[in-house]
């Protein structure tokens, strides 16, 4: 019947109109219609629950209902609540390093080396970079093959090792590869499992400890809800990763997953994956996503 969180909330606040001062028990029940449309999107119930106290809070100290369009101003509350939640701003990666060491992380099947030649071509399209990707799944020669097909698709050089069974001696000569061929940007896609395990826990902590990365990114899958949030926790245990990529956003998910995995890693979602295609990639705005979430 309505088509939006805002005609809800609008529809809401009608009947109330003319109590004059906004009370705690209207604010509480448009706020019902909040926390259902955040779990609509997938947010986590607690994290939906605790979001929405907190925007009771504010609202009760705002005249809600005198407002010409309460719902709307009411969402906008919501709205710019969510976006600080998600991190305010757009963050952004560090390429300080001489060459800059960028370390993807995540399971099987988030986007990984998709999200690898993505970033390749904008750091060379959109920043002027010269990159190198790595390829260091040992386990799956398709997966090496993959990444030599994505690098031909945007022109990055893909380096690999045939043979050679250890991901940290393979980080490490693609390193000192990419300093004797002038690459500032070096972007090593490991190899992931279909679910966390020790084994890919151990090998991915020896890179990052070897090799130590200016960046390290987890990749993850908007489209896996709660289980996405429990993953990224168990990496971001072992790896304390500087940023998310959320991934698959063309779907049909809200992105809820992206304030969940906020609030309980608070590490900034950085960019975002909306296609299967070289150019689908954007820088995570906060902003935008709270609209999506809203609907
Ligand atoms: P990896 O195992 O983590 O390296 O994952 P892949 O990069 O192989 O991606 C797994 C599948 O998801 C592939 O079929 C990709 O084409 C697809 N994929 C990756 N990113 C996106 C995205 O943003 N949107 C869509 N629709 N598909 C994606």
């Amino acid at each position: 019947m309505f088509d939006n969180l805002s005609d809800k909330l609008d529809n809401a606040l009608h009947v109330l109109k003319g109590h004059g001062q906004i009370t705690e028990i209207n604010v509480a029940e448009t706020l019902k219609e909040v926390r259902r449309a955040l779990v609509d999107a997938d947010v986590n119930y607690k994290i939906a629950k605790e979001f929405t106290s907190i925007v009771k809070e504010k609202a009760l100290g705002q005249d809600v209902l005198t407002a010409l369009k309460p719902g709307q101003l009411m969402v906008k509350l919501v709205k710019d609540e969510l976006t600080q939640l998600m991190g305010g701003e757009a963050a952004d990666i560090n390429l300080s390093g001489t060459p800059s060491i960028i370390l993807m992380s995540g399971l099987q099947g988030s986007g990984k080396t998709t999200f690898s030649g993505k970033l390749a071509n904008f750091l060379k399209n959109k920043k002027g970079k010269k990159p190198l990707l790595v390829a260091c799944d040992i386990y799956r020669p398709a997966a090496i093959n993959q990444l030599q097909v994505v690098g031909e698709q945007v022109g990055v050089e893909v380096y690999s090792e045939e043979g050679n069974q250890d991901p940290v001696a393979i980080s490490n000569n693609a390193i000192a590869h990419a300093k004797e061929n002038g690459h500032n940007v070096v972007i090593i896609d490991t190899a992931g499992r279909l679910a966390v395990d020790e084994a890919m826990m151990t090998e991915i902590s020896n890179i990052h400890k070897a090799i130590q990365p200016h960046e390290t990114l987890f990749v993850v899958d908007s489209m896996t809800g709660q289980d996405a949030v429990n993953t990224a926790k168990t990496f971001n245990e072992r790896l304390n990763f500087d940023g998310v990529i959320l991934t698959k956003l063309d779907g049909d998910t809200r992105g809820g997953a992206a304030i969940s995995i906020k609030s309980v890693v608070n590490k900034p979602i950085k960019f975002i994956g909306t296609g299967e295609k070289m150019d689908a990639i954007d820088i995570f705005y906060p902003s935008r996503m709270a609209d999506r979430i809203l609907g």
